[in-house]
Parts: C-alpha cells; structure tokens; sequence
C-alpha cells in the first residue's frame, strides 16, 4: 500500500495532502493512498446521509424564508473550494462512516451549473466511501436544465433530481417572482429522461393567492402527463418576513383559506392514490421504488452530516447548525461557525414521535420502547388513547400512524404525545 508522504504512515492522510488536492486540483501525491485506503476492510462502518446546501438563488421568490442569497457568479468557484474543504476536514478522516445517500440542495444547486456539481460530486466519490448505487440527488429550477447540465450531471452519477415546479399556471408562476415557466417545467423534465434520469421529483404548492380547487387540479394533472415517479407538494405557508408576509399584510394578496387548502390536499389525494401514488410521508407521494431515500432517512433518525453555511446536521444524539452567514462560511470553511444542540432523553423521545408520524409506516412502538423507555412509552400509550378514539391515528401491527383524518391535524396530533 502507498503511503502518505507527508506522515509515513499507512492508516492516516495528512490534512496537507488533502488541502493540496482540494485548490490545486491537481493529483496529490497521497490521492493513490486515498483510492487504495478505501479497500482496508472496515469493522463497523454506519451509512450517513450527505446534505450540501448551495445558498444561491438568480432570484428570489415571494414566499421563500431558507437561507439564500442572490449573488454574482464570481462566488461560485469560492463556494465550492470551501465546501471541499469543509468535507474534507468533517469527513474525509472518518473511517467509520460510508455516504449512504447525496443530497444537493439550496437555494439553487442548478445554478452552480453542471461543470462544478460534476467537480464536487467527483471529489466527494473519490475521497469518501460512497455506497455503491447511492441515491445521489440535485435540486434544480426548471429554466437551468439543460441537456448540457443533464450530460454534466449524468457523468457525475446523479440518479435523481428535484424540480421546484410549484404550479403550471405561467401567471401565478410570475405571482411568485418564479424565474421559469410551465414550459419550462415540462421541457426539463423531457432533457431529463433524455439524459437518462428517469427518477424525477416535481414540487408542487397549493393553497395559492387567487388559486381556485380546479386551477390546482389541472396542476396534478400537469405531472401526471410527465410521467414523473415522485411528487411532493406543500401547503403556502406566509412566513415572517418575506414579501409575501408583507403584501398579505397590506391586503393585497390572500393565501387560499384552511377549507380550500383541506379541498386541494384532498383532491391531490385522490387523483395521485387513483394513479398508484403512495402517500410515503405526509407531504410525499412516490410510485413503487421511488420513495427518496435521503429524505427517508431524515425520517428513520439516520444521521446525517449537513455541509454549507445554515445546513443542519444530526448525529444520531444532537444536532449541529451552521450558522447562515456566506461571509462568515468563506472566513473559516474549515471549522465554519456552528451551534451544537444537545438533545436531553425526552427531546430524542419526542423528536422521535415528531419525526415517525409524518411517514406512512408511523411510530414503531418496541422500538421506541427499547430505545426510549418505559415511562415515555407509556406517556404516548396514554395521550394516544383519545387521539385512536377520535380515528386521528390508528394502532396496526405495533404500529402507531396517521388516518387520514389525522394527516389534516397533524401538528395537533404530534404535539399531543410529545412529553412537555
Ligand atoms: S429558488 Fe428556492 S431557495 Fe431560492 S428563493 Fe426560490 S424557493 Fe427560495
């Protein structure tokens, strides 16, 4: 076996070789050791999820409060030499972990443009573990697909790709301060499954100023006719502090009210079951083999590493949040400044519930048992007992889960058998 260089020793790379690698892109001396390292038989090795936040967006939309910033292209190169880095020195050292899944998301990944997703990814498969046939998965805006960026994404692997339609309506579309058009959305999704990635997810929202139950009907209509196995669609919700809020305020615009957002959902429901959908989580619907497993594994307490300023990580026991400040990010990659949440025995528990009864399978009651004890499984036992009465959830098979009534109060639901 090679050895590292820079320490002469054939279980550990120096930082120097990797951060010689990463700016001078050039092949470092130990990157041999990297390739040949990877065949040491590993004892115990746990498969994590990969998330990479690119906080970009060409433009913002009316409704949107993650972290992004609409900035020039000039940051792109700079972006991605600190989010090696920041992999480098979280990951790379880390014989215990295998990348069971990639997710891509923002912001705007897309707009990065091909070349660069294909530069990250392949550093990210040649310096970490990557499980074979991993799930590895790219946000996009509709008007950045191209058969250009798919060829690009294509040779990087990426085998799933998440389109942020919203609506098919060019007018509401424009409402949104949407860069892309209902064409468009249809156009990318046809590049798409040119290119050979048939394993297409379409966002949708509903419950839009103005947007009537059939206007959102023809929406689901629309990616029914892509033929894409995965859909997932969100209610608009008016956060604090963006335009939406502000112009919601000033009267000139009103967000569908709770009975027509239950109509739409409803509607949605039925036409995606009728068309072999399953609703997998409360706002996700994929056919047979489709479900995302990045996102599954969020829901399943799998830990991931959050990479990028305002990603979150969760180690199995606490969670990790960089904070959201590009300019911050840029000064110190390496070690970017982060908050540490450490969860006590009852927030695990509660997270738990939180996290389980958004997916169709539920709430594993052994397993929750043996994880988190008598007295907490006994303090759900007792708050779901009117909760079942009312057929707000349903107990099958050691299984605590939503009706489908109770997927309409699910907030309600949850905090119910959440310990306080
Ligand atoms: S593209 Fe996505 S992240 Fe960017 S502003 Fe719009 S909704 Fe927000």
């Amino acid at each position: 076996m090679t050895k590292c260089p820079c320490l002469q020793r054939s279980d550990i790379l120096s930082q120097k070789c990797l951060l010689r690698w990463i700016f001078d892109k050039v092949a470092c001396a130990c990157t041999s050791y990297v390739l040949t390292s990877r065949k040491i038989p590993k004892p115990l090795v746990m498969d994590i999820g990969l998330y990479i936040h690119i906080p970009f967006c060409k433009s913002r939309c009316l409704y949107c409060d993650f972290y992004s910033t609409t900035c020039n292209e000039s940051l792109y190169d700079t972006y991605l030499k600190a989010v090696l880095l920041e992999i480098t020195m979280r990951l790379c050292l880390d014989r215990k972990v295998r990348i069971g899944t990639i997710y891509m998301g923002g912001g705007t990944p897309s707009c990065l443009g091909g070349k660069r997703i294909a530069d990250m990814l392949d550093y990210i498969c040649n310096m970490l573990d990557v499980a074979e046939g991993a799930e590895i998965t790219v946000e996009a805006n509709p008007d950045d697909v191209t058969p250009e960026l798919v060829g690009h994404l294509v040779r990087a692997g990426v085998n799933r790709v998440s389109l942020g339609a919203q609506t098919f309506d060019d007018q509401m579309l424009a409402l949104l301060n949407r860069r892309h058009s209902a064409q468009q959305t249809l156009q990318a999704v046809r590049w798409l499954n040119e290119g050979g990635i048939w394993n297409v997810s379409l966002d949708l929202i509903y419950g839009l100023p103005g947007q009537t139950l059939a206007a959102f009907e023809y929406d689901v209509h629309e990616v029914l006719s892509t033929h894409v196995p995965h859909v997932s669609a969100y209610s608009l919700m008016v956060e604090e502090g963006t335009p939406l809020a502000r112009r919601v305020a000033r009267g000139e615009l009103t967000p569908a009210d709770d009975d027509l957002s239950r109509a739409m959902f409803e509607r949605m429901l039925d036409i995606l079951e009728s068309e072999h959908f399953e609703q997998y989580e409360i706002s996700n619907f994929a056919q047979f083999g489709h479900r995302s497993q990045h996102n599954s594994s969020y829901w399943k307490g799998v830990p991931y590493v959050g990479i990028g300023p305002g990603a979150h990580s969760f180690d199995g026991r606490n969670r990790r949040f960089n904070l959201p400040d590009l300019q911050a990010y840029f000064k110190n990659p390496a070690r970017p400044p982060h908050e540490v949440e450490e969860l006590t025995p009852m927030e695990r528990a509660n997270e738990a519930v939180m996290v389980s009864l958004r997916t169709k399978e539920g709430l594993h009651l052994g397993a929750f048992q043996d994880v988190h004890g008598c007295a907490a499984f006994q303090y759900v036992m007792r708050e779901a007992e009117p909760l079942l009465q009312q057929k707000l959830l349903q107990q099958t098979d050691g299984r605590l889960s939503l009706t489908r009534e109770g997927i309409f109060v699910s907030d309600m639901v949850m905090s119910k058998l959440m310990q306080v």
